[in-house]
C-alpha cells in the first residue's frame, strides 16, 4: 500500500479503514502465530471458530440484537438473500416497497415463492426520494423496505410506521446508525460495504420469521438448516468473516454505531453543504431523503445553458480533477450517471474533507475560466 492515503468513493466493494485491510493482509500470510495462512485454515478449527462467535457477537452487541434473534454470516451476497428471504419468510403475500434497482430486484425474486403487493414506488420521479408515508395491507407477512438506495443516495433515517413486521436490505447502512432491531423479521445485507469484503451476507432474523417453514426447501436456501449448523452448513468465506471481525472490533474501538453515526452526519454534511452553495454542482437526492451513505449530485447542465454535453464533459473532467487529487471513485452509476460520493463506515472524515475541497476548488477554476 502507498504512504500517500488514496480516498475511495467507490459505492462497492469499498474502502474500509487500512488497520482492518491490513490486520486481514496479515492473516492471509500467517494467521496468529500458526504457521499457516487463513486461506488454509478450516472453516471447522477452533481459531475459525472464535473468529465466527467474535464476529456474531460484536454485531450483536454493537446493533443491540435481541439474545433470541440469529445470526448468519453466509456465502453469498444481498442478492443471495432477494432469494434466501422470501423463501423461507414469504408464507403467503408480503409487501414490498420500489425505491430502486435494489428494491425492484428484491421484489422481483420474491414473486418466485408467493404472491407481491407492491405498495409504493417513487420509480416516476427517478427515485429521487423514499415514501414518507405507507400503508400496507394488513393481511401481509411483511413489509420489505431497501433502508439506504446506494445507486440514487436516498435512504429510510426512520424505519416505515407500519404494523406488519419489517424485512430490510441493509446492504449499504448497516452499522452507521441505531436501528429497532425488535420491529424486523429480517436485516440482511452484501457485506462490502459498510461490514467487510465482497463474497459474504449477513443475515439478521427473528424467531419469529423462522418459527414456520412455509415450504420444503433445498438446504442451501434454508436458513433453519443454516442455523441448525451453527452457520457451517457447508464452507463459509472465511477471509471475509475474518474482515468483518476486524471491522466490527474497528467500529467499537471508535465508540460504537453512535460513533459511526456522528462521523456518516459529519461526512455528509460536509457534502451537501458544498452542492447546496455550489453554482455547478447539484444535489440529485431529494432533501427530505437524502443519503448519509451515498452522496449523489451532477453538475448542473441548466447553470450550463441547458448544455447537457457539456455537463457530461465537465463531469468527466472533474473526475480526473479528483483523481489527481487522490479522490477516486466518484462515477456515478451507470443507471444514473453523474457523480456520487460512496461514504460508508470505512471513510475517514478526511476524505470527505478532500473531495469537498475538490469540489469547491474545481468550481473557483471553473468560474476563473469564464465556464460559469
Ligand atoms: C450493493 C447492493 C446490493 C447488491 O449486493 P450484492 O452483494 O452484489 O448482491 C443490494 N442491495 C443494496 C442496497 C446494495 O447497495
Amino acid at each position: 500500500m502507498t504512504t500517500q492515503p488514496i480516498y475511495n468513493f467507490c459505492a462497492g466493494p469499498a474502502t474500509l479503514p487500512r488497520e482492518v485491510m491490513e490486520a486481514t493482509a496479515e492473516a492471509c500470510r500467517q494467521l496468529e502465530g500458526t504457521g499457516l495462512s487463513l486461506m488454509e485454515t478450516s472453516h471447522r478449527s477452533p481459531i475459525f471458530q472464535e473468529v465466527l462467535d467474535a464476529a456474531r457477537q460484536l454485531l450483536r452487541e454493537l446493533l443491540h440484537i435481541p439474545s433470541d434473534y440469529t445470526i448468519l454470516l453466509l456465502g453469498g451476497g444481498a442478492s443471495m438473500e432477494f432469494c434466501r428471504i422470501p423463501a423461507n419468510l414469504l408464507r403467503r403475500r408480503a409487501a414490498y416497497v420500489n425505491t430502486g434497482v435494489w428494491a425492484a430486484k428484491a421484489q422481483h425474486e420474491a414473486q418466485h415463492w408467493g404472491e407481491v403487493v407492491e405498495v409504493a414506488s417513487t420509480e416516476r420521479d427517478g427515485y429521487d426520494h423514499v415514501p414518507s408515508q405507507i400503508t400496507v395491507p394488513s393481511d401481509v407477512d411483511y413489509l420489505h423496505y431497501t433502508s439506504n438506495n446506494t445507486i440514487y443516495g436516498t435512504e429510510f433515517l426512520h424505519e416505515p410506521e407500519v404494523s406488519v413486521p419489517l424485512v430490510s436490505d441493509m446492504s449499504s447502512d448497516i452499522l452507521s446508525r441505531p436501528i429497532q432491531v425488535e420491529r424486523h423479521w429480517a436485516i440482511y445485507g452484501g457485506a462490502q460495504k459498510n461490514l467487510s469484503m465482497a463474497g459474504l451476507s449477513f443475515v439478521i432474523l427473528s424467531p419469529e420469521a423462522l418459527a414456520e417453514t412455509p415450504r420444503p426447501l433445498p438446504s442451501i436456501l434454508d436458513y433453519r438448516v443454516h442455523r441448525a449448523h451453527g452457520g457451517l452448513f457447508h464452507t463459509p468465506p472465511v477471509v471475509p468473516i475474518f474482515c468483518a471481525r476486524q471491522m466490527l472490533r474497528w467500529i467499537k474501538s471508535q465508540g460504537g454505531v453512535p460513533a459511526m453515526e456522528r462521523m456518516a452526519v459529519e461526512r455528509s454534511r460536509l457534502l451537501y453543504e458544498v452542492l447546496d452553495e455550489s453554482r455547478m454542482f447539484r444535489g440529485m437526492a431529494r432533501r427530505d431523503s437524502r443519503s448519509r451513505m451515498n452522496i449523489s449530485f451532477r453538475i448542473d447542465a441548466e447553470r450550463l445553458g441547458g448544455d447537457t454535453t457539456k455537463a457530461a464533459a465537465l463531469e468527466a473532467e472533474f473526475i480526473d480533477y479528483c483523481a489527481e487529487r487522490d479522490v477516486v471513485g466518484i462515477k456515478g452509476h451507470r443507471l444514473v450517471g453523474g457523480l456520487r460520493a460512496s461514504c460508508y463506515n470505512g471513510m475517514p472524515l478526511r476524505g470527505a474533507e478532500r473531495l469537498a475541497e475538490c469540489m469547491r476548488e474545481f468550481e473557483s477554476q471553473q468560474i476563473r475560466r469564464g465556464r460559469l
